[in-house]
């Protein structure tokens, strides 16, 4: 097949465009992507400048997704001395997983010369989650933890580093997975929250992922692309699946996704542009939820609760 746009050898097919691309126009679609999604989501503020600049923060994984968006976006902004990109790297303490994706985000860092900075569960909260997953306290699947600690470093460190915005590598088929994960528990609250959906159960997203803005510009780029753009471009990613994964009912939807989407090409694009739209409508009516919020007694974080749910959580597992 050839390259609908130059005509050399494509080396993909996107069945929800029905366009065949070679290595070039492919990767250079992808940055095109995720730079429009830049503009149009408004990430560079109108009065930043050279002599004050903003500071995003980039959760690195050192997996595919993650990888590439440090990447396209350090290609993007290099020379903008508006922008100053920095990686946090966060370790849950998962032997023969993390250490390998630590090395990958070390391997890229240095190759593109941005900050890095690695933060431990060991040391934040004296647990790991190899533990936590060998003798879980609470019965709860491992994730339903680690998500809830990796949002408040998350939020910890965006807080710290003064970071104007908080920017995670989610890809079309994890947004799309996460709208129809909202939308079949019947949590409409999540749904004003659009912006912080991440990784973790449901009925837990709600306190964390507060006062930094998010912004997620990898979301029009399906999961495989990012795979292949990644490949072509031979970046160093990590992409081992990690020995807790939990996350059964995600990885049903996913499954459901992927047919769908082999039968009706477009499915997670039309997915996900609804449900931004009910997000904005959503918000709009009834707020994003935030105001209701206080201070943990214990360490401070944004909570409806008098201790948050990462410090109950540390207590259950560590007393
Ligand atoms: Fe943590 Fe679950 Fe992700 Fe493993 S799969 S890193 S346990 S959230
Ligand atoms: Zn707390």
């Amino acid at each position: 097949m050839d390259c609908d746009k130059c005509g050399s050898s494509a080396v993909m097919h996107a069945a929800y465009s029905g366009l065949h691309m070679c290595e070039s126009c492919f990767t250079r679609s992808v940055e095109k992507r995720v730079r429009r999604r830049v503009r149009e989501d408004g990430l560079v503020p109108d009065d930043a400048t050279p002599e004050e600049p903003v500071t995003w923060l980039i959760g690195l994984s050192g997996g595919k997704d993650s990888v590439v968006l440090t990447q396209i976006l350090h290609e993007t902004f290099a020379q903008d001395p508006r922008i100053e990109l920095v990686a946090l790297t966060i370790h849950e303490g998962i032997a023969g997983y993390r250490d390998e994706s630590v090395d990958a985000c070390v391997e890229l860092v240095e190759e593109l010369d941005i900050r890095h900075e690695v933060v431990g569960y060991a040391e934040e909260f004296g647990l790991e989650m190899d533990d936590v997953a060998a003798d879980d306290p609470m019965n709860m699947a491992p994730c339903a933890y680690c998500g809830v600690f990796r949002r408040d470093l998350l939020a910890k460190y965006a807080d710290e580093y003064e970071a104007d915005l908080l920017l995670t590598g989610h890809n079309l088929d994890d947004e799309a997975q996460t709208a129809m994960m909202n939308f079949l528990e019947g949590d409409v609250a999540q749904v004003a929250k659009h912006f912080d959906a991440s990784l973790g159960p449901l009925d837990e997203r709600s306190e964390q992922d507060t006062f930094v803005p998010r912004a997620k510009p990898l979301r029009d780029v399906p999961e495989k692309e990012v795979a292949l753009y990644a490949h072509l471009r031979d970046l160093p990613a990590h992409i081992t699946e990690c020995p807790h994964s939990s996350e059964a009912f995600r990885g049903e939807i996913q499954q459901l996704l992927l047919k769908l989407e082999e039968d009706h090409p477009g499915t997670r694009h039309s997915i996900l542009a609804g449900y931004e739209e009910l997000a904005s409508i959503v918000s709009d009516r009834y707020g994003d939820g935030t105001a209701d919020l206080g201070e943990c007694e214990e360490c401070g974080a944004a909570t409806t609760r008098e201790q948050c749910r990462k410090c109950q959580l540390v207590e259950a597992i560590t007393s």
